[in-house]
């Protein structure tokens, strides 16, 4: 499958790439890698790299100021002849550029989720790889590795692997970070300036969540909810939410953490994270969601009540067993 998605590049004049909504460490660092990846090899092609925003964090990656929003309106341009989908579980999560990457001549999908139902022409799907940017590991050629391209794919690693401590870090991925850091990337900067770094208002927000929390089902389960006027209050957006279910989820004797996010009136996202006896990826589907079995996620309608009452029920039965 990398011979093909490397001729199929190969070929093409023009190529997309898309990340999914509210892009983490592993979704920029994927999609700026493989942009720099592909400017470099082959700067003849067109190519262009759409995102719904970059966090302030990750616009030390190269290239980040070349990301195009929706709100740059260029993408209504003619079909490409690939477009490359990057850390989605199926293509509803590229939000804007979906329409682009159906679009396409050809379709590629690179990505790690257990759940991903291999939506495009050409899947490249490593289940068992810590992120997407561990399998785009495999696929660029590594003569073109350098310091920019090591820098973006080892932020992508540390993201999703809580810095090589959640389940999914392998030998491998140790391999590959260890290959990644002699390129002289800066690591001990990238990890605390990235990954451990949190404003005042996000850990205003941490501490909100933390003290409204509540134990369910026997103390396994910890869940916390965020309303949109809490949000208002603080003036904090979605991606200040990042990290509160991990420092939930390490509560003591909990199986499960919930963090439940009023998006709007009666819709609200939900995250959670196992600690291994429950398969969270199974409920996640179950909702019309996806994810991992350890951290999987999805977007329910009805009451706060509800929502609770329904996830806490697809807990108990999995808890039960
Ligand atoms: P988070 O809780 O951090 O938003 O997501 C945890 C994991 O589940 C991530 O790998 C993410 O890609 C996946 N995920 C979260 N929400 C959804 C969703 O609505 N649909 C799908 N397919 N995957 C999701
Ligand atoms: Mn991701
Ligand atoms: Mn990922």
């Amino acid at each position: 499958m990398v011979k093909k998605i490397n001729d199929a590049i190969e070929k093409a004049d023009s190529i997309g790439i898309g990340g999914h909504i509210r892009p983490d460490g592993d979704c920029v660092g994927a999609c700026l890698g493989f942009y720099y990846y592909l400017q470099t090899k082959f700067p003849e092609k067109t190519i262009h790299l759409y995102l719904e925003y970059v966090q302030d964090e990750f616009q030390f990656l190269k290239f980040a100021e070349c990301i195009l929003t929706e709100a740059d309106g260029e993408f209504l341009e003619k079909p490409y002849d690939i477009f490359v989908s990057l850390d989605c579980g199926d293509a509803k999560r590229l939000g804007f550029s979906e329409l682009l990457f159906h679009n396409a001549r050809v379709t590629i999908n690179i990505d790690h989720h257990v759940s991903n139902p291999d939506f495009a022409k050409l899947n490249y799907v490593l289940a068992d790889a810590s992120s997407t940017c561990e399998v785009l590991y495999h696929i660029i050629d590594k003569e073109y590795m350098d310091t920019n391209l090591a820098q973006a794919l080892y932020t992508g690693i540390i993201h999703d692997t809580g810095v090589f401590k959640h389940s999914n870090t392998s030998r491998k991925t140790m391999e590959i970070a260890g290959d990644l850091m002699s390129y002289q990337i800066p690591f001990s900067k990238i990890i605390d300036e990235t990954f451990y770094q949190k404003t005042y208002l996000q850990n205003q927000i941490l501490g909100r969540c933390l003290l409204e929390s509540m134990m369910i089902l026997d103390g396994k389960c910890i869940v916390s909810s965020v309303s949109k006027k809490m949000m208002n209050f603080y003036g904090t957006t979605p991606k200040d939410l990042e990290g509160v279910i991990d420092q939930l989820r390490v509560t003591k004797d909990v199986e499960v953490a919930v963090l439940i996010h009023e998006l709007d009136t009666q819709k609200y996202k939900i995250s959670m994270r196992s600690n291994g006896e429950v398969n969270v990826s199974k409920i996640a589907i179950l909702f019309g969601g996806g994810g991992h079995i350890k951290a999987a996620g999805c977007t329910l309608f009805g009451t706060l009540h509800d929502v609770i009452n329904n996830i806490g029920a697809q807990l108990a039965a999995q808890l039960e067993k």
